[in-house]
């Protein structure tokens, strides 16, 4: 192997990501006085959170009443009872704070009349505990609110003086032989120098890992680079089989079209111009949450009421929306629809199809974004010195199914939370952990091997091969049989890492080399999401198993562990959390309110 010189820098904090949860930590932590270095990818403000449209959840009762009870209730049973029910609690109570910080820090929000933060409708945003009519919770910036975040955060970061490493690629995490957590090696992509980055807290928030299948919402650079690397620590993912599809991707290209085009007004028509949604979801329609409105319109589709040519997908219409409403609230979607659909939407619906879009499951984390190692004697133990917070994390608030304008809250929220955390554990006079040469040597071992890997697969050629398996065998309905069969082509493509074929061995802007470390990241959370969906007989959430078809609180109320070993997935079970973070004495939500239940709308 090459000999790779590096370099070392000392924080008191890594973060590796700046995408909204990233920032957000960023900001927190710097805030506090601590020595705070950002490490990312792309550049901050390319993130993938640049891309949320539709808005904020937090119950501000800006437009008429709301509580965060009301919110967490809604959290709790669109998770369909697999979130945990502490951070649950700490998103609702914890959202309206974190919006109006975000306010002060200078985000643009879309304005009421009477100045206030405007908020519009979302999918499974109610008000009376599921009993009322659809609230007004979604705090919006037009259809641009992740673009005016985002570019906040990275202004007040930098106000702060957090340090950004800008357009440097984490390859691994450096563990020492006790299982702490002290930093992480990164190659810097424009001039290929190596960087070790010796930290006393690593927070990982890297997002989700959409790329794993061949029709996603999320940008090409999701791919699951955090599970990546927790998976080779030998450290546990949760809950992968939870892959949300959103109803609204631009039939074709995937290009998303905000659930707040609904919560404006819109609405989904089959071929015979019905408003199907009303059958399957006669109180809130169009604004059930996105598994229930996926699978309706895939139930449409494959009983022969698809719109097109082949049948295959469904409308969504405006034209009925005033064109000034659609100027000022969702200009950015009209544009989309007109150069990815060729679609005015002021005078024809657009087509649409459901589309990967978030990843529920991700690194398991307490609410303090603390990442938990379950062991025999504690499900609950800790990872010293490692965080994960944004989509890469899993606290759990969005159990099997999340709410629209619920994670980019999740961002703001956990990645506070994980700053007010380290503020009180991480000490800021004590030396740095020696680094462990061993898992540093490994890391740079991996990255030598993928440089020179002289097999016959191109890495572009082995990536298709497992979207295209992910898409076709872990969708919006799955059966034991494509279950089955996908575990198995996945097996086998996994193996053919061992025959990559990079052609490019320099270390400057090798995008080629980039890319295969990105695949060698998404193959395990990939492993992990259809091995996990193959073993959970029931349906739940955005698992929907057509030969299990109904919830099993009995034996299936727990999440998903999954450990790979080279690439092979061990799996095993935690209980879900289920008490809240205040009894109803003290102004909680009661355990009734809460307990499982159908779960209809
Ligand atoms: C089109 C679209 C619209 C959406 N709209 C909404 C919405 O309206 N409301 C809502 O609540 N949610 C929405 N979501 C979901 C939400 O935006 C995402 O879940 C969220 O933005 C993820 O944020 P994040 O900070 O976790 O990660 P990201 O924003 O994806 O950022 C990841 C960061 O990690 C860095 N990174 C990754 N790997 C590495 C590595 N190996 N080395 C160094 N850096 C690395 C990247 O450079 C980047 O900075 C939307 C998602 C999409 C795709």
């Amino acid at each position: 192997m090459a000999e790779y010189e590096y370099e070392t820098h000392d924080y008191d904090v890594v973060v590796v990501g700046a995408g909204g949860a990233g920032l957000r930590a960023t900001l927190g932590m710097a805030e506090q006085g601590l020595r705070t270095a950002c490490v990312t990818k792309v550049f901050p403000t390319r993130s993938h959170t640049v891309a949320a449209q539709g808005g904020i959840a937090a119950s501000l009762s800006n437009m008429g009443p709301d509580h965060w009870q009301w919110h967490m209730y809604d959290t709790v049973k669109g998770s369909d009872w697999l979130g945990d029910t502490d951070a649950m609690e700490y998103l609702a109570r914890e959202a309206p704070k974190a919006v109006y910080e975000l306010e002060h820090y200078g985000v643009p929000f879309s304005r009421t009349e009477e100045g206030k933060i405007y908020q519009r409708p979302f999918g499974g945003h109610t008000t009376e505990f599921g009993e009322g009519p659809a609230v007004q919770r979604t705090c919006a910036a037009a259809d641009r609110t992740g673009h005016a975040i985002l570019h906040t955060l990275y202004g007040q970061s930098l106000k702060n003086n957090a340090e950004f490493y800008i357009e440097y690629f984490a390859i691994d995490l450096v563990m020492s032989e006790d299982g702490q957590c002290q930093g992480v090696v990164c190659w810097k992509l424009d001039d290929g120098t190596m960087h070790v980055f010796n930290a006393k807290m690593v927070v990982l928030a890297t997002g989700g890992y959409g790329r794993a299948y061949f029709s996603a919402t999320s940008a090409h650079t999701c791919t699951g680079d955090g599970g990546g690397m927790v998976a080779r620590a030998g450290l546990g993912l949760q809950d992968m089989e939870f892959v949300q599809f959103h109803p609204t991707g631009i039939y074709g290209s995937g290009c998303l079209i905000t659930e707040g085009a609904r919560g404006e007004g819109g609405y989904l028509t089959n071929s015979e111009g019905e408003r199907f949604m009303e059958r399957y979801a006669p109180q809130y329609k169009d604004l059930a949450p996105r598994d229930y409105v996926s699978r309706s319109m895939t139930m449409e589709i494959r009983e022969g009421r698809g719109v097109g040519a082949e049948g295959d997908h469904i409308h969504l219409n405006l034209s009925h929306l005033p064109a000034d409403a659609l100027a000022e609230r969702l200009p950015g979607i009209s544009e989309s629809a007109k150069i990815f659909a060729g679609v005015d939407v002021t005078k024809e619906p657009i087509p649409v199809i459901p589309t990967v879009h978030y990843n529920m499951g991700g690194v398991p984390t307490n609410y303090w974004g603390e990442v938990i190692n379950p062991t025999k004697k504690d499900a609950n133990a800790i990872v010293p010195g490692l965080m994960a917070v944004g989509e890469a994390g899993c606290a759990s608030v969005h159990g099997a199914n999340r709410l629209g304008s619920n994670s980019l809250i999740d961002l703001v929220v956990f990645g506070r939370a994980a700053a007010i955390r380290a503020g009180q554990i991480v000490d800021a006079d004590a030396p740095n952990p020696e680094l462990n040469k061993a898992s540093v040597d490994a890391a740079f071992a991996r990255f030598d091997g993928l440089r020179h890997a002289k097999g016959t697969t191109g890495t572009a050629e082995l990536r298709l091969e497992m979207q295209k398996t992910m898409q076709a065998d872990a969708a919006v309905f799955r059966t034991s049989k494509t279950l089955k069969e996908g575990v198995d082509k996945m097996a086998a493509i996994a193996d053919k890492q061992d025959d990559l074929k990079v052609t490019d061995r320099s270390l400057v802007w090798n995008s080629d080399l980039m890319e295969t470390l990105e695949l060698t990241n998404l193959m395990p959370n990939a492993l992990a999401t259809i091995a996990g969906a193959e073993a959970r007989k029931e349906s739940r959430g955005a698992h929907a198993h057509e030969d299990f078809a109904t919830r099993d609180d009995e034996k299936w109320r727990v999440h998903t562990i999954a450990h790979l070993e080279g690439n092979k997935v061990k799996l095993s079970y935690r209980e879900v959390g289920k008490t809240p973070l205040t009894t109803e004495k003290e102004g909680g939500i009661s355990l009734k309110r809460i307990a499982p239940k159908e779960r209809t709308f």
